[in-house]
């Protein structure tokens, strides 16, 4: 049986890159994928648009991740972040363009010119589909690696199964099982980027559906968490980037106690909405006249409705009233009752412990051979092309170093 020098597990943008690196460097790999086709995730990713990567600096992208051990990214970043995969994509014939100011997306706005540009160098004998591996056994100095009618052997094997985040596309967590049969530490994947459900506000506030706010500060009471972004009142709760961004931590929160959170509906401070109201008090201004200045024709209403006042003149209201009504739109409070489960989430978080690998290669330190790379591993980040370039990052880099390792002979490096 012959021995590959790597098998890499997943074709998706993790394993496709590593696979680029190791072609380029006609390494004798091997890419074994489950499904009939590759990287079926990254086809429905950003709309099928594929949202590839972003703007922001090294610094500034590792500020925006929600993770505890954030440095670990640096190195593989600082080789590989988003300015080299838009030149990888531009030398790949597929410019990325910038959209507001902020996300790259394919010129095409296809995701499928993403897969193609992954594909195009790759040799099609050296791709296995339909091969969805059960079982890594290490022997020795080689990996054992079993499918369901198909034993290979390699001397490095790169894990690149995804989390557990849409199960259909592939990515069903197995990484993870492949972890605990030779013991190395794991996160069990649990929802993050993902919508927040409200019996509150499908009681109460079903009439605020569809309401949009462009800017606002989500904080989780009775911690100290706050986050930034916008914010969309839906038929089961809250959804909008700001929600996804939050919800990896509310759920963590509804683990142990009742959640709710609080957030405003203008754009306003209280100070400058008071100083305001004051004006406009003023000025014998009817108070619907007012709340539709600062918010919606729908809000405006729902305040009423909320805190009882008629539309009369503002200066015909009592303080207290004006005051339940300046809590209601700059501290709007509902209580959160479950988050979307992980099969529905956009992202996982958890996975392989970034304890258990070395940044400078993805390999497991006490599993030499051994690599996790991608979403597999516990890192992520918010939606805006994050988790598309870790993945790309660190196959790039785990590549690199096993193409490095087996051209100089250089012995690994055990931290
Ligand atoms: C709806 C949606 C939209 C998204 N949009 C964006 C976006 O626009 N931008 C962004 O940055 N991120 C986006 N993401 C997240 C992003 O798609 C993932 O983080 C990224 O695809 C992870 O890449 P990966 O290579 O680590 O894993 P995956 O893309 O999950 O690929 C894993 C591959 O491994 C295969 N596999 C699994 N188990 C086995 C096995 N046992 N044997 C063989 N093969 C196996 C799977 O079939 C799959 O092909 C989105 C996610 C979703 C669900």
């Amino acid at each position: 049986m012959m021995i590959y020098d790597v098998i890499v597990i997943g074709g998706g943008p993790a394993g496709l890159m590593a696979c680029n690196i190791f072609e380029q460097n006609k390494v004798n790999y091997l890419l074994l994928e489950k499904n009939e086709k590759l990287a079926k995730k990254l086809l429905i990713s950003g709309g099928k648009r594929c949202n590839v990567t972003n703007n922001l600096s090294v610094d500034d992208f590792i500020a925006s991740l929600n993770l505890k051990l954030k440095k670990f990214l640096y190195t593989t970043l600082k080789a590989f972040g988003p300015k080299e995969i838009i030149s990888f994509f531009q030398e790949h014939g597929l410019n990325l363009v910038l959209e507001d100011n902020f996300r790259y997306f394919p010129e095409t706005q296809k995701s499928s010119s993403v897969l193609e540009a992954l594909t195009q160098d790759l040799n099609l004998n050296r791709i296995k589909t339909n091969h969805s591996v059960k079982r890594i056994d290490k022997e020795d100095d080689y990996f054992t690696i079993h499918t369901a009618h198909e034993i290979f052997q390699a001397k490095h094997v790169v894990i690149a199964t995804g989390s557990n985040s849409y199960p259909t596309t592939g990515s069903n967590g197995d990484g993870l099982e492949f972890a605990r049969h030779l013991n190395i530490d794991y996160i069990p994947f649990t929802p993050a980027e993902t919508h927040i459900f409200s019996n509150e506000i499908v009681e109460k506030h079903k009439d605020l559906q569809g309401i949009s706010i462009a800017q606002t500060k989500v904080k989780i009471n009775g911690t100290n968490l706050t986050y930034n972004g916008g914010l969309l009142f839906t038929h089961f709760g809250l959804s909008g980037p700001v929600i996804l961004h939050a919800s990896e931590d509310i759920y963590k929160a509804l683990l142990t106690d009742k959640v709710s959170i609080s957030f405003s509906l203008i754009e306003q401070s209280r100070e400058v909405l008071i100083h305001m109201l004051n004006q406009a008090k003023d000025q014998k201004v009817f108070i619907i006249k007012f709340l539709e200045s600062i918010t919606t024709k729908k809000l405006a209403q729902k305040m009423l409705d909320l805190t009882g006042i008629d539309n009369k003149h503002i200066n015909e209201i009592s303080k207290k009233d004006i005051n339940t009504m300046i809590e209601y739109l700059t501290n709007f409070t509902v209580s959160i009752d479950r988050v979307q489960t992980r099969d529905f989430a956009f992202v996982n978080a958890g996975g392989i412990s970034t304890k258990e690998l070395d940044p400078k290669s993805m390999g497991v330190k006490h599993v030499e051979g051994m690599y996790f790379i991608g979403e597999t591993v516990d890192l992520h980040g918010p939606i805006g092309g994050f988790n598309v370039t870790i993945a790309l990052s660190t196959g790039h880099m785990c590549a690199n170093y096993i193409t490095n390792y087996l051209h100089k002979g250089e012995p690994y490096e055990r931290n």
